[in-house]
C-alpha cells in the first residue's frame, strides 16, 4: 500500500516541529522528527568519545536502535527526548550530519518508518532526498531574529537556562553549516510550498496546511 506523507523542511528552529505535531495528532499520523535522529547520533558518539571529525567513526550506528513512540524518540530503548537538546549536542550537530555514512544510515530508517506508516516528516532534506514523492511538501522558514525569539521563549517555558544573543548565534552558525555542506545540504525542493512564517500565527499556518494536505489526499483516492 502507498501510504501518505507530508514533508517539512526549513532552516533551524522556523517552527517546523511544533506545525508537525500539530498536523500529526489531527491527521493521525506518525510523527518523525528527523533533527532528533541526527541529535541522538551526536549524543552517542560524545558519550562513546569518538572522534566527531571522522565520518568513518561512526558505525556504531548499525548496532543503534532509533524508534519513535507518541513523537519522541528512544535510541536503544531509552527516551533520550531531553538529553538531545544540550548546548553540547546542538554545537557539534551539524558537524556529525554532514558525515555521508551518518546520513546514509539516518536517511534509510526515514525511509522505512514512511513506507510503513502514514508520517509527517520534519527536517533539511525530507523533500529532496527522504521522501521526494511526498503527497505534500513545505519549505518553512521565518527571519533569523524571529527564530530565536521563539527558540528563547520555548526554552524559559521549559526551564531550560536561556541566552537569546546565543541562541541568535548559534542557529547563525548552524543555518550556515546546514545550507553549505556538500552532501544533501538545507534546500527548498523545487515542488515545495514556499512559507515564511515570521508574522504568521502557528495555528492558522498549521489549519492552513491541514486544509490542503486534506484536499491532495482526498484527490489522490479519487483518482
Ligand atoms: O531539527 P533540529 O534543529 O533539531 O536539527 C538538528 C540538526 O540536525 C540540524 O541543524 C542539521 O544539522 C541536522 N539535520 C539534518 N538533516 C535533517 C534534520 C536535521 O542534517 N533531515
Amino acid at each position: 500500500m502507498n501510504h501518505n506523507a507530508l514533508a517539512i523542511d526549513g532552516p533551524a528552529a522556523a517552527g517546523k516541529s511544533t506545525v508537525a505535531k500539530l498536523l500529526a495528532k489531527r491527521l493521525g499520523y506518525i510523527y518523525i522528527d528527523t533533527g532528533a535522529m541526527y541529535r541522538a547520533a551526536t549524543y552517542k558518539a560524545l558519550i562513546q568519545n569518538v572522534d566527531l571529525n571522522d565520518p568513518n567513526a561512526f558505525s556504531f550506528l548499525d548496532n543503534t536502535k532509533m524508534e519513535f513512540h507518541d513523537g519522541e524518540l528512544y535510541m536503544d530503548n531509552e527516551n533520550i527526548a531531553s538529553k538531545i537538546r544540550s548546548h553540547q549536542v546542538s554545537n557539534n550537530v551539524s558537524l556529525v550530519s554532514s558525515h555521508i555514512p551518518v546520513r546514509i544510515k539516518l536517511v534509510a530508517i526515514q525511509q522505512k518508518i514512511a513506507k510503513n506508516a502514514n508520517v509527517v516528516m520534519d527536517g533539511r532534506d525530507i523533500g529532496t532526498v527522504v521522501l521526494p514523492h511526498a503527497d505534500l511538501k513545505i519549505f518553512m522558514t521565518a527571519s533569523v531574529e524571529e527564530r530565536a525569539r521563539r527558540r528563547h521563549e520555548e526554552n524559559l517555558l521549559s526551564g531550560i537556562e536561556s541566552e537569546y544573543t546565543r541562541i541568535l548565534k548559534d542557529i547563525e552558525k548552524r543555518d550556515k553549516f546546514d545550507s553549505t555542506r556538500l552532501y544533501n545540504p538545507l534546500r527548498q525542493a523545487e515542488d515545495a510550498l514556499y512559507l515564511d512564517t515570521t508574522n504568521l500565527d502557528i495555528n492558522e499556518v498549521t489549519d492552513n496546511i491541514y486544509n490542503l494536505f486534506i484536499a491532495i489526499i482526498n484527490a489522490k483516492r479519487s483518482e
